[in-house]
């Protein structure tokens, strides 16, 4: 079984860097790079077998705070389909119904065409029919209506909607700190 990127590591201020895998997070505690942790959840890693027959075992905490100098650069939020559509809970934002993945489109709000950027903020999920009736116009000029405001994620929603199997410990910490006008439940 592949290993999930399953732990929360935050640098030393406490920001979110990545989703690492358990033996990833081996790896930082045997460098003794983590400096504090968090979460009550832990992961029981079991190692080797022993010369007196008993296997060793490593718990790891589900949020890890780690030595490095990453997290110096202001954070941007990679924008793709995936997390868009996530942010979204995987429903068209103008007729509301929930589609899979496959049939949902960028929509963007000020369309290309009239100069609308490629960002979060003017992006939303769409289903096919919706995006095409709306077409070149604004919503306002479609005489359409947003369901939700499009915001941009930050870099705890973003760690959110970067994975699908979040732990209590780690949804508490990430949830305490989003700022989004509505993070949808993912569905
Ligand atoms: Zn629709």
């Amino acid at each position: 079984m592949a290993m999930q990127n399953s732990i929360l590591r935050l640098n030393k201020t406490g920001l979110p860097q990545s989703w690492v895998t358990p033996e990833e997070a081996v790896v930082l505690y045997v460098k003794e790079q983590v400096l504090w942790s968090l979460g009550e959840d832990h992961y029981r890693i079991n190692g080797g077998i022993n010369s007196h027959g008993e296997r060793s075992s490593l718990l790891l905490a589900p949020i890890i705070a780690c030595e490095g100098d990453i997290g110096k650069r202001a954070f941007i939020p990679a924008l793709s389909n995936r997390l868009l559509f996530r942010r979204d809970g995987h429903r068209c934002m103008y007729c509301g119904q929930q589609f899979d993945d496959r049939v949902l489109t960028r929509d963007h709000i000020v369309p290309r065409v009239q100069g609308g950027p490629d960002v979060w903020v003017n992006v939303v999920a769409a289903c096919a029919r919706c995006n095409s009736h709306k077409g070149g116009r604004t919503p306002e000029q479609a005489g359409m209506e947003l369901l939700a405001i499009p915001f941009e994620p930050n870099v705890f929603e973003f760690m959110y909607l970067a994975n699908r199997r979040i732990r209590g410990d780690q949804m508490e910490y990430l949830q305490a700190r989003f700022t989004g006008q509505r993070c949808w439940q993912a569905a």
